[in-house]
């Protein structure tokens, strides 16, 4: 697979292998699954050459793969707009929820619920634009992922990009691999996970003010 011999090598599927394919790359990548994935459809006996509600979906199902599915793993992460902190802003700024949509590593069923970040930013920093967090969570959701790890990843990302004081992550998300299958759980069955960095994982006080506002801006969604 001449493709693949540019993109960096990975052991994780929720790690990076890339920071952008060319439109060939990308076209070879979807042709190539497209191909393994009628190979699949040809095993498990659906007649993808004959059924018209099959016909296309080997394509398309690879092409979901690689632009939706797995986008942010083969992406560079989002670009971060930075403004100055004029008035030294050090409160506790929390924003949520932000939808996820994620895949799972161990079974490639759908997860999907609501992210809730906490960042505590240093008065001398830069802060980044609202929508720029969303579009990191999305990044990292675009990954076949488990939960806690999305939420590290996420927490990290901001952490190391921007620099602030603290930052808090929580998710609250629904895993179809345990509602459509398996045990066949409530789909009101959710998983909760939070991860914290720096001041905010030492103070407990913060801690709880983030947990607070938390709640209430699940309230009003
Ligand atoms: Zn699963």
């Amino acid at each position: 697979m001449t493709i693949l011999h540019r993109l960096r090598p990975a052991r994780r599927a929720n790690e990076a292998v890339g920071e952008g394919l060319s439109p060939g790359e990308r076209a070879a990548m979807i042709g190539a699954a497209a191909s393994k994935l009628a190979e699949l459809f040809d095993v498990l006996h659906v007649d993808h050459r004959n059924d018209h509600n099959t016909r296309e979906t080997p394509s398309r199902v690879a092409r979901m793969f690689v632009d939706e599915i797995m986008h942010g793993r083969f992406a560079a992460p989002p670009a971060l707009t930075e403004f100055d902190n004029v008035e030294a802003f050090d409160q506790l700024i929390v924003i949520g929820p932000i939808d996820v949509r994620s895949t799972c590593a161990h079974h490639l069923m759908p997860i999907y619920g609501e992210a809730f970040l906490g960042v505590l930013p240093s008065a001398d920093g830069k802060v980044i634009g609202l929508s720029k967090y969303d579009r990191i969570v999305d990044h990292f959701s675009g990954r076949l992922q488990i939960q806690e790890e999305l939420t590290k990843q996420i927490g990290q990302f901001i952490m190391d990009k921007t620099e602030p004081r603290g930052v808090a992550v929580r998710i609250s998300a629904v895993h179809m691999c345990k509602t459509h299958r398996g045990v066949r759980a409530s789909h009101r069955s959710r998983m909760i996970t939070s991860a914290y960095f720096g001041t905010l994982a030492e103070d407990p006080a913060r801690k709880d003010e983030f947990l607070r506002e938390c709640a209430g801006l699940a309230q009003t969604a």
